[in-house]
């Protein structure tokens, strides 16, 4: 029987290592931590009974990821449920972009940007005949070149270009808060494109969160693997290539510095060259509050949103984006607010809710953003300040110590600057290849990258068994 082994198991390790064991091979996944899941972990990290994200919280692309449909996880306990409103993005006059899941919704409360906002986000209508061509690599032919074409020429501009577009601050803000997912300086090529998937995958799908918290998305695909026969090992770290059990495959759900520290001179030295360059971006430093009675938004919307983006008007984000970028850390860094209980309120207890904020912040920052992600929640809820009854924080560099795909702080494992995007950790026609027959990356540093969409592992999983069909993949690493 063909033998794989897969190193991590967050949703791309475990992507891979369900599609290999769908297809008849022996799959082990090790992972160095004592819980399985990666970017997708929950727990009562503050007090019992209130359930938080440690990661990552809302999943536009895991509820439109065609591979994770697939796969029927629902009969695995994975449910997704929907906040009143997908996203709120307020300004200082107590305005705000409001993003619902419709697309007509969202216009209309656009007012003079409206009709610009439907034309941009209408590819959102026909999502699911295309989307496996944004959720792939994007060097290879379309399956569908005409609707990649309407929906791809937007993203190939930067943002700040695309958001000239719109007259409204509202609507700029808005755009810009998402784009700015992309944790590059918004003025730059192609930074319009992770923000305009993220959004019209939400056009189609929501800012859904899962019930139960997002280790319930890991939680289903590793039931699923065990159906399928496949096992787990957890306190497993890899370190070096004589760490790895004998397999016909092994795919590294890592970072690609990582693979080249494991695999050592066994990759071919221009792939090694690759990794060891591969550039990692700006970190998060993330605050989890414990919060009687949630935040007292001014903006009545922001009571209702899944997601609540504090940055102010477009030019302010683009400015501390670039700041963070630059490696200084911005007075007023841009923060994301998620209030997942809205949508799933078992994570309560009583009328105490967890509030999971993240701050955009310099790679590697040693500091402490607490109090700058108080001060920016204040300004549009003040008296926020007072309902805060526990707090729980980790850093960029704690996010690095928390997870090694996570280097200084870098939570989307690697910039998102063209080639990265692009090409993922090498430029070549196969991101997914190590060069070492049999040996593939399938980590978010591979496209379609970040997300807890699992579409990396497909794609490395589609590929390894495509090279052992064709026999040259059948060698050990
Ligand atoms: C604060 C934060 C917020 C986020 N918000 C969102 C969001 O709202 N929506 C969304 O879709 N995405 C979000 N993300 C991103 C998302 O979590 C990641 O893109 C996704 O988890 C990447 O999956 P992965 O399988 O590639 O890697 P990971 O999830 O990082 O998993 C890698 C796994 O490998 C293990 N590992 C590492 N080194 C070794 C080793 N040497 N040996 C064995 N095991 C090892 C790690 O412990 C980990 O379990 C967020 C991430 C963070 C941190």
């Amino acid at each position: 029987m063909t033998t794989a082994v897969v190193v991590g198991s967050g949703p791309n390790g475990l992507a891979a290592a369900t599609a290999l064991a769908r297809a008849g091979v022996d799959v082990t996944v090790l992972e160095a931590a004592a819980e399985i899941g990666g970017g997708t972990r929950s727990s009562e990290a503050i007090l019992p009974g209130l359930l938080h994200d440690h990661c990552s919280a809302f999943h536009p692309m895991a509820a439109g990821s065609p591979f994770l449909r697939e796969l029927g996880l629902e009969r695995y306990g994975l449910e997704w449920r929907w906040p009143e409103i997908d996203c709120v993005h307020p300004l200082d006059n107590g305005d705000a972009g409001v993003l619902h899941t419709s697309l007509e919704r969202t216009a209309e409360g656009l007012g003079a940007d409206g009709p610009r906002w439907r034309v941009l986000f209408r590819p959102s209508e026909t999502f699911d005949d295309w989307s496996s061509d944004i959720m792939g690599p994007l060097v290879r032919l379309p399956e569908h070149p005409l609707r990649m074409a309407r929906f791809g020429a937007p993203t190939l501009l930067p943002a700040s270009l695309l958001a000239r577009v719109f007259r409204t601050e509202r609507a700029r803000a808005l755009f810009g808060g998402v784009a700015a997912h992309a944790f590059r300086p918004l003025h730059l090529p192609l930074t319009s494109a992770i923000g305009v998937g993220i959004i019209t995958a939400g056009h189609r799908y929501g800012w859904p969160v899962a019930a139960g918290g997002s280790r319930s998305i890991t939680a289903a695909m590793a039931a699923l693997l065990a159906d399928l026969g496949g096992k787990i090992e957890t306190g497993v770290r890899v370190s070096a290539a004589s760490d790895l059990p004998p397999a016909d495959i092994t795919v590294f759900d890592l970072a690609p510095g990582a693979v080249a520290d494991i695999l050592g001179d066994r990759l071919p030295p221009g792939v090694a060259r690759s990794y060891r360059r591969f550039r990692h971006g700006p970190g998060a430093f993330k605050a989890d509050f414990a919060v009687a009675g949630g935040v007292p938004w001014t903006n009545p919307d922001a009571r209702r949103a899944g997601t609540v983006h504090l940055g102010g008007e477009y030019r302010e984000i683009a400015a501390t984006e670039r700041e963070i970028h630059a490696g200084r850390m911005p007075e007023r860094p841009f923060v994301l607010v998620g209030q997942q209980y809205l949508a799933d309120p078992a994570r309560s207890a009583g009328d105490v809710h967890p509030v999971w904020t993240y701050a955009h912040v310099p790679h590697g920052y040693t500091g402490d953003a607490t109090e700058a992600i108080v001060a920016q929640i204040e300004r549009f809820a003040p008296g926020f300040r007072e309902r805060i009854v526990g707090t729980a924080v980790r850093s960029a560099t704690g996010f690095a110590a928390y997870n090694p795909n996570y280097v200084g702080g870098d939570i989307i494992t690697g910039s998102k600057d063209v080639r990265q995007l692009v090409f993922g950790p090498r430029i070549g026609l196969d991101p997914y290849a190590t060069g070492v027959p049999g040996v593939y990356v399938c980590s978010a540093a591979t496209p379609p990258g970040p997300g807890a969409h699992g579409m990396c592992g497909a794609h490395a999983a589609a590929r390894a068994l495509r090279d052992l069909r064709r026999g040259d993949g059948r060698v050990a690493a």
